[in-house]
């Protein structure tokens, strides 16, 4: 599907998910922007795009931050000259149990996957509205955002969130032609699953190795992890998309770990 044309925004694509969508958007045609909170990792991963021949640039943005997200989105309009594509993909775990956590871990993953969402929503929805061409906006829930597990409150509540603010923006874009999306992704082998795995396998009494087949993948069809290709693909498809036929969804891709 052809993305040729279209500026895309992508929020922690200096590593694992959003980089790979960076890297099959601009394989696509598009013009990709890397925003993340490690600058110099944004970067690389912006250089790394240039052998595809497109336009592309790297923001330092720390999603949680009003100011920044505003300034980032308005130097990318005036570099790049829109906005079609968001993909809201910023994200960290917190692995501890409910009567342990400290309330500010708690509001930093608010912070981060919640108010990061509404942040780059509204400066991104701000510029389609203007453009008057349509435009998609992909937010990276999880799993999590239809099931619990143990250990990570905040991060189920925050991607339960997600799709409560995907299905309004669904409703309130269309008659702009914008329409709204959530991917959710099982276990992925990125920084943030390799972090977790000594942590869990504390909580839980387990090796490393049992955590991977006895909790992130025992549900799963066939024992494998989704990789960051599979979730890609989805990004691609919804990306390109032009009619707002498919709005206010959640697409779950993850090996079946999570059937609906
Ligand atoms: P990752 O750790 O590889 O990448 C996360 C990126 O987000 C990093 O580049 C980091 O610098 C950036 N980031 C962190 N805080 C930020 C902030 N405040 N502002 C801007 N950038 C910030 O992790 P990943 O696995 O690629 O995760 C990407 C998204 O996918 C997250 O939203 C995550 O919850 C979601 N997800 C991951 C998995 C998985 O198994 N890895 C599964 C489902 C959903």
């Amino acid at each position: 599907m052809s993305l040729k044309g279209k500026v895309a925004i992508i929020t922690g694509a200096a590593s694992g998910i959003g980089l790979e969508i960076a890297h099959a958007y601009a394989k696509e045609g598009a013009m990709v922007v890397i925003a993340d909170l490690n600058e110099e990792g944004a970067r690389a991963a912006a250089l790394s795009l240039e052998q595809y021949g497109q336009k592309t640039m790297a923001v330092a943005m720390d999603v949680s931050n009003e100011q920044m997200v505003d300034s980032a989105v308005e130097k990318v309009i005036a570099e790049l000259g829109s906005v079609d594509v968001l993909v809201s993909n910023a994200g960290i775990q917190v692995i501890e149990r409910i009567e342990n956590l400290e309330f500010d871990k708690w509001k930093l993953m608010m912070g981060i996957h919640l108010d990061g969402a509404f942040l780059t929503t509204r400066a991104c929805l701000r510029q389609m509205y203007k453009q008057q061409r349509g435009g998609a906006i992909i937010y990276i829930g999880s799993v999590h955002s239809k099931e619990a597990s143990p250990l990570k409150a905040p991060y189920v509540t925050a991607k339960h969130g997600l799709l409560g603010l995907c299905r309004t923006v669904a409703k309130e874009a269309a008659q702009h032609g914008v329409h709204a999306n959530v991917i959710c992704p099982g276990y992925v082998k990125t920084p943030l699953v390799e972090k977790q795995l000594p942590q869990q396998a504390k909580e839980l009494g387990l090796t490393e190795e049992e955590v991977i087949s006895k909790v992130l993948l025992k549900d799963t069809v066939d024992g494998e992890f989704t990789s960051t290709e599979d979730v890609a693909k989805a990004a691609v498809f919804l990306a390109g998309f032009e009619s707002c036929s498919i709005t206010g969804q959640s697409l779950i891709v993850s090996h079946g770990w999570c059937m609906e």
